[in-house]
């Protein structure tokens, strides 16, 4: 097992956000967290990329418990996040700001750079553009390869569809697919339950910080609950 996140529970101030969240990530998978606001799947992201202290419980990545890990060293064990709201420098160029993905390890990053170009024509055209002049799919963009500088063994990405129109939508979860089709295992966040769950392995549905459902993504596709919840369907 890759990732594997055991009953952990986080809390902002007194409020209880996570109650008890226990998920797995195998090697080569996509793995999507489902669920309505506020449910705690950005919190379980921010937890397992170390943004957000653990208040009990634990994960192990790749074989080594890194409950207690450092953020950095976490993107140096493998673990890449492109977080929600994107996050990128609007003041840097293109190119700048996919460096910056990778200002924790040493070398020159040829090599990773060439990829993520290849991955997005679009940010290879755009290296010397400044990244607040990017639209939003194209930030969305920089913020997925400015995550995969890094090498991450395993990528985590929450909410990459949000606010762009349903075109570019397609193309991004197209361009997740293609992350993960090249090796990269994928722990994906999303509104978009629909879609989320056509392009993932398996997936898990939060409620109120805690898992209701976990399952294979097509048999969450077929749930009468999830369908009435999540998929706007009958
Ligand atoms: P959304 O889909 O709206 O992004 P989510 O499922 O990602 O929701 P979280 O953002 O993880 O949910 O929030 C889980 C709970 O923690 C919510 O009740 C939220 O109000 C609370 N919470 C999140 N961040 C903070 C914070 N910084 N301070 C206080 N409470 C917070």
């Amino acid at each position: 097992m890759l990732l594997e996140v055991r009953d952990i529970h986080v809390h902002y101030g007194k409020i209880a956000a996570l109650k008890g969240v226990t998920l797995e990530v195998e090697e080569g998978e996509i793995v999507t967290l489902i669920g309505a606001n506020g449910a705690g799947k950005t919190t379980t992201l921010k937890s397992i990329s170390g943004l957000r202290p653990l208040t009990s419980g634990r994960i192990v990545f790749d074989g080594t418990d890194i409950s207690k890990l450092q953020g950095h060293k976490r993107v140096l064990a493998g673990i890449g996040q492109a977080p929600e709201g994107r996050g990128i420098f609007p003041g840097m160029t293109v190119q700048e700001n996919l460096l910056m993905g990778a200002y924790a390890r040493k070398g020159t990053f040829r090599e990773e750079l060439d990829e993520v170009y290849e991955l997005f024509p679009r940010l290879s055209e755009r290296r010397t553009q400044f990244g607040g002049t990017m639209s939003g799919g194209e930030q969305q963009m920089l913020a997925i390869g400015r995550a995969l500088m890094t090498n991450p063994k395993v990528l985590l990405l929450d909410e990459p569809s949000m606010g762009l129109a349903p075109m570019l939508v397609a193309q991004i979860f197209e361009i997740v697919r293609e992350i993960n089709q090249r090796g990269t295992t994928v722990l994906l966040v999303e509104q978009n339950a629909m879609q989320a769950l056509q392009l993932a392995h398996r997936a898990y549905v939060l409620e109120s910080g805690r898992v209701v459902k976990a399952a294979d993504a097509s048999g969450l596709l077929d749930d009468p609950e999830v369908r009435a919840a999540y998929l706007g369907g009958d």
